[in-house]
């Protein structure tokens, strides 16, 4: 493609001395001039990209930092972004205690699913990017005085869906918590079971509830946390059954998706409906938490559900 090459302006400072004194080669007059701006040289790079975002709820530009300091909630309108497993157990337990369990654990395809991509080659570039091998980080880690059997979910890999090792990473970890008597406590997000897996990904709600139940057997409490989005396989599996539910402001959650429920049924949705608000007032969640308070009111109730059980052991 031929270039068209633009005369550049200089304010009219040529008419003023025309020859006699010309700009030296290495001078910079790049005030003076309009610059071109092609295809690969947008406006857009007069402003570094990764260093703000901008809120979709309140539209403020917010300086990267500021919103990694404040656990990606916008210092305005306390909008929570995504985050990342492994950010939200750092903000939940102390320093140094967290050991993580079978952090090398993977997928394997055992249906040789091709879609558009193949489930090998989603799974490869998703480990690549995340520098994670599933969906699901998982530990033990102290939070105040209290060990805690602790498992995050990372919606950033493949919307956090669960397939076998999310299954059984989480079974697990339940069955280790029950073997040591600590509680346990999930923070979910997720669109479902992993489509990739077929039916290995629906035994997988089975199995987890299954080792919840023997948890709970062992009277354990289980703290089930929901943040945005937490649908389909997973709320109809183990994010439902927690002794507490807890969830964040304004969190997607449900079954089937809004639209799903909306043609199937032909009725209107009420307002607000799947949101933690929500199902707070219709008595599906027990309270909505902050993420920034989140430490705070999960020691509060640690405290007070260890209490109870510490006295039934002397009890009994
Ligand atoms: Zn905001």
């Amino acid at each position: 493609m031929a270039t068209t090459s633009i005369t550049r302006k200089t304010l009219g400072l040529e008419t003023v001395e025309p020859a006699l004194t010309p700009p030296p080669a290495n001078s910079d007059t790049s005030l003076f001039r309009k610059r071109k701006i092609g295809p690969s040289q947008s406006r857009k790079k007069e402003i570094p990209e990764g260093l703000w975002t901008k809120c979709p709820e309140c539209e403020s530009m917010i300086y990267d930092r500021e919103l990694d300091e404040n656990l990606k909630v916008c210092p305005k309108c306390s909008h929570h972004f995504p985050i990342g497993a492994r950010e939200r157990i750092h903000a939940l337990v102390e320093t140094c205690s967290f050991e993580e369990m079978d952090p090398t654990m993977r997928s394997v395809d055992v249906l040789q699913f091709t879609g558009v991509a193949t489930y090998k080659s989603k799974l490869d570039s998703y480990q690549k990017s995340s520098g994670q091998k599933d969906a699901v980080v998982t530990g033990v880690g102290k939070i105040g005085p209290h060990r805690v059997a602790l498992g995050a979910m990372d919606f950033g890999f493949l919307g956090g869906s669960m397939g076998s090792v999310v299954g059984e990473k989480l079974t697990r970890l339940v069955e280790a918590a029950t073997d040591k008597g600590l509680p346990v406590i999930i923070i979910s997000t997720s669109g479902g079971a992993r489509m990739y897996e077929g039916m290995f990904s629906l035994m997988q709600m089975a199995k987890t509830c299954g080792a919840l139940a023997y948890h709970a057997k062992a009277r354990l409490p289980f703290i089930s946390i929901l943040t945005h989005p937490t649908t389909a396989g997973v709320m109809a599996s183990f994010a439902s059954i927690g002794d507490l539910i807890l969830a964040e402001p304004a969190a997607m959650i449900g079954f089937a998706g809004p639209r799903v429920i909306k043609d199937t049924t032909q009725a209107e949705l009420p307002k607000g409906f799947q949101t933690a608000e929500f199902l707070l007032d219709h008595g599906l969640i027990d309270a909505i938490v902050g993420r920034k308070q989140m430490k705070d009111r999960l020691l509060f109730y640690l405290d007070y559900l260890l209490e109870g059980q510490r006295q039934i052991s002397v009890l009994g």
